[in-house]
């Protein structure tokens, strides 16, 4: 049995970015639906180290009144870096405001907020395939529920599926310009466990990382309250593979802090760590968040990148159905706010990735202890750093020993410079994708050369 089901927009995916954008869009009056495979109760709970950065600031389709009653734990103001190679911790500020989040509860909220906001939920409900017209415009998807075969009939479907879409593999996007150069190689694979401790942590008000033994991997311990512990690790999948759960547990035993601890969860995913898609809208057709690339990838944060993707696509869509036209013409406004926002920056970002990946994980973790925090904490968050020869002078008797290794920090800032004033030019038309394109990868394999790094794209 087949039913069929029209709405003006159909968003995959209960997740920040699809609430965000279906939220965005029903205040606006339009007929829209989530559809979901997971249950109306697992809805929600979504692998995450739960930590929310700009929680000060999040879209007001769903207030943030309404999600705040998650925030379990706002005392945060550091990132706790500790590197065993050098016996050293280091205390990194984190700009901004963060809350540490009870993640399911967080999940649930942001549900209700776009109920409230208007949403239609299809719960249960596994997208398989997607529709497309003669013409190549999409035209809805269709899904399982208990069984049964359900179409979604629409004029714009946002993708926000996460990771790895399915609706990815399903479009034919020939003659568009969505973004399809993405491979496994760009993405993450990490693991959670929400551990409950018997004494209150010292550490309460940091977020605790450590490198893992590989590079491009790390550890993580973030305080939900002081007795409740979100403790994950995650490694680029260009490296081998880590044992995740293995290699969690081992570090756990060794922490005192953790003796007679009892795991109250478990979850993992992939996540991206690249740069954000190159355009993520094609006739019909829009990707919001992890679906499109919206994390900062060296931190791995990506909840606000999706809450303001599902904010900048759900306003398009709806202008573009008011004027009757869902080209990608139509659709590409949403790409110039998203790299005029964050995406700009995220793909600066990306350029310490690669070095990432590249260089020795000791001769990194040498590096970063010498460092002073607050120039790790520009690199970690705003892209970009005041790296080079004036730092090996002002820090001559610290960092001696690596100053080939702050020299090849200081010129590969100054490509993650360079990009991010070329993404600054992001044209304002699909027609000029490709020009720009071209320009962009000259850069990067500037990049390439620089880090020592093999080709990421
Ligand atoms: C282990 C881990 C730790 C992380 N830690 C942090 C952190 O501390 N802070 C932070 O900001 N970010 C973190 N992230 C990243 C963050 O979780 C994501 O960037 C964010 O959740 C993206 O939201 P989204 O809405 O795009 O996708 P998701 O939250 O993944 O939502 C996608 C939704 O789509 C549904 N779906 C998928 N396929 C289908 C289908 N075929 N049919 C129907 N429904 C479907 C899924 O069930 C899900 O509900 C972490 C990620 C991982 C994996």
């Amino acid at each position: 049995m087949t039913t069929t089901h029209e709405y003006d927009v159909v968003v995959v995916g209960a997740g920040t970015s699809g609430c965000y954008a279906a939220a965005t869009i029903a205040r606006e009056g339009l007929d829209v639906v989530i559809v979901e495979r997971k249950t109306a109760d697992e809805a929600g709970h979504i692998a995450c180290g739960d930590a929310l950065k700009g929680a000060n600031a999040f879209p007001d389709a769903i207030p943030k009144s309404q999600i705040e009653p998650a925030f379990t734990n706002t005392g945060v103001d550091h990132g706790r870096f500790e590197i065993p190679q050098e016996d050293t911790v280091l205390d990194i500020p984190i700009p901004g405001e963060l809350a540490v989040i009870d993640r399911w509860e967080y999940g649930r909220r942001l549900i209700d907020g776009a109920e409230n906001a208007g949403v239609e939920f299809h719960y249960d409900t596994v997208v398989q395939d997607v529709t497309q017209n003669d013409d190549g415009r999409v035209t809805g998807v269709r899904a399982k529920r208990n069984g049964d075969v359900v179409e979604y009939e629409a004029d714009v479907t946002v993708d926000g599926a996460g990771s790895l879409s399915i609706l990815q593999d399903k479009t034919d996007f020939s003659g568009t310009t969505f973004d399809t150069n993405v491979s496994y190689s760009q993405f993450c694979s990490a693991y959670r466990e929400i551990v409950e401790v018997e004494e209150p942590v010292e550490w309460s008000d940091a977020l605790v990382f450590k490198p893992a033994e590989v590079a491009a991997g790390y550890i993580w311990y973030f305080p939900r309250t002081e007795t409740t512990i979100n403790a994950g690790l995650g490694f680029q999948m260009t490296e081998e593979p880590m044992k995740l759960v293995d290699d969690l547990k081992r570090d756990l035993r060794a922490r005192p802090e953790f003796k007679n601890a009892t795991v109250s969860d478990k979850l993992g995913a992939a996540l991206p760590t690249r740069r954000p898609y190159d355009s993520a809208v094609a006739p019909g057709f829009v990707a919001v968040g992890d679906a499109a690339g919206h994390v900062n990838p060296t931190t791995g944060g990506g909840i606000a990148g999706a809450a303001y993707a599902g904010k900048y696509a759900g306003e398009q869509a709806v202008r573009a159905i008011s004027d009757g036209d869902v080209s990608e013409e139509a659709l590409w406004h949403y790409n110039e706010r998203v790299m005029d926002h964050f995406g700009g920056r995220y793909a600066g970002l990306d350029i310490y990735n690669i070095l990432s990946t590249a260089v020795d994980v000791d001769e990194l973790m040498g590096l970063m202890a010498r460092l002073p925090g607050e120039k790790l904490a520009e690199a970690l968050y705003s892209g970009t750093t005041s790296f080079g020869p004036k730092l090996i002078a002002q820090t001559a008797k610290e960092s001696y020993g690596f100053w080939s290794e702050i020299y090849q920090f200081y010129k590969t800032k100054n490509v993650a410079d360079d990009l991010m004033r070329h993404y600054e030019r992001y044209p304002r038309r699909p027609g000029a994708l490709e020009g720009w394109k071209a320009e962009r990868d000259r850069i990067m394999d500037h990049a390439y050369e620089v880090t020592g790094a093999d080709p990421k794209y």
